[in-house]
């Protein structure tokens, strides 16, 4: 373990530091499961019904111009220079934006040291889209910055710090948005979309981290690593992190085995880092910490010129301490209020007799039939991409008609 966080020069105690903050938390991950299961009207919780959403017909559609104008207002707080190199990045072709015959899927930045970033999007018109657009525009900014400032050997920048440029704009960018939601409804929308963010980016995370981290004490203690092992051991983590409102599926057993991460050791703990060190200077540069986007700017510059968690604590964020998981897992706990007070405020949340539970037998159409709604429809709303793929016990949202 120690071998492998040394080469991004991180200590064993941030690791473990980070473990035990989020178990002395889980608490309210729980939470969000049961505030989830009683605005779904739900007796029983499974994995998938996370991904339920609690708001009928929501969405939110925004084209590539207007992305644009909301990145370079909601950036705002990081100063005149970000923006000013925001735009022209938007300017001056360094997106590759739409879809098209062939193209790579996904979003990445990249760049060599003496060109500028170069962008890839799919971008479709979605909030995710513009979210993604905001997330690599901070890597492409780190790279811009840390190029222009560093000599070639140390402009490129580890991992550690890299996730807290990008993950910093998407903070922004959410925040700026929940506080101009013009509709309780946008706004629990808005609010459970930065809940399942640090639910997927921290806890998730984490979970993955502790699997890892007991499956090579095992090890070490010399048992030997069966899939049966390894199976308990993470049926074991799931539930102790999901809590006892959430019914484990047998079949979850080998989930472990499909996360690649796992294949290259102590990986993942870096998401919960990152975003835990971005959410902490994204807080004192909105709270205008004097000389706070000063420090960041020279954090986006600093490439890889000294020991990532050094470079964090010129910007102003020690990641020796716990303070700034807690920090992020406190913020968590704010959002679930706010989710439980729009939700009892609204009428719009999800109740057991607009959703069906699939029986043996049953096929979407008939389904859509039943209840006197298209199939497009039903499979929209459920986010089904395939329409022989639902299973028995899942539960579907029937849109109103
Ligand atoms: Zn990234």
């Amino acid at each position: 373990m120690e071998a492998s966080l040394e080469a991004e020069f991180v200590s064993k105690s941030i690791y473990d530091n980070l473990v035990q903050s989020v178990n002395n938390n889980l608490g309210q991950l729980h939470r969000y499961y049961e505030i989830r299961k009683k605005a779904l009207g739900y007796d029983t919780f499974y994995g998938y019904d996370t991904y339920v959403p609690l708001i009928k017909d929501y969405n939110v559609t925004m084209t590539y111009e207007e992305a644009q104008i909301l990145l370079s207002n909601a950036l705002a707080p990081l100063g005149d220079t970000y923006i000013k190199d925001l735009e022209k990045g938007f300017n001056n072709r360094w997106i590759d934006v739409y879809e098209d015959d062939s193209k790579y899927t996904g979003a990445y930045s990249w760049g060599t040291y003496d060109s500028h970033p170069y962008v890839l999007m799919n971008y479709d018109n979605t909030l995710d889209s513009a979210l993604t657009l905001a997330h690599e525009m901070g890597h492409a900014l780190n790279s811009y910055y840390s190029d222009k400032a560093q000599p070639y050997q140390s402009a490129d920048y580890p991992i550690f710090t890299a996730e807290v440029a990008s993950t910093m704009n998407e903070l922004f960018v959410t925040d700026y948005l929940i506080e101009r939601a013009s509709s309780d409804q946008e706004k629990l929308y808005l609010i459970n979309k930065q809940v399942e963010n640090i639910r997927g980016t921290v806890f998730v995370q984490v979970m993955f981290a502790e699997f890892e981290q007991r499956t090579h004490a095992l090890l070490e203690s010399g048992q030997p690593l069966s899939a049966e092992v390894l199976n308990n051991l993470w049926l074991e983590v799931i539930q102790k992190y999901f809590g006892p409102g959430y019914n484990v599926l047998d079949e979850q057993k080998y989930d472990w085995a499909r996360i690649p991460h796992f294949y290259y050791n102590f990986y993942v703990y870096k998401y919960a880092t990152s975003m835990s060190a971005a959410f902490s200077l994204f807080n004192q540069i909105k709270a205008e910490k004097e000389g706070s986007v000063e420090a960041y700017l020279e954090f986006l510059s600093a490439g890889g010129s000294d020991y990532p968690v050094d470079i964090l604590k010129k910007a102003g964020v020690d990641m020796n301490s716990s303070e700034p998981v807690d920090g992020i897992l406190a913020y968590f706990g704010t959002l679930l209020t706010q989710m439980e007070e729009l939700l009892d405020k609204t009428s719009t949340g999800m109740t057991s007799s607009n959703t069906h539970t699939v029986i043996a037998g049953d096929v979407l159409w008939k389904i859509a039939s039943q209840y006197n709604v298209s199939l497009e429809e039903l499979m929209s709303i459920n986010k089904l991409q395939d329409k022989d793929l639902i299973t028995i016990g899942q539960k579907l949202i029937i849109p109103a008609n």
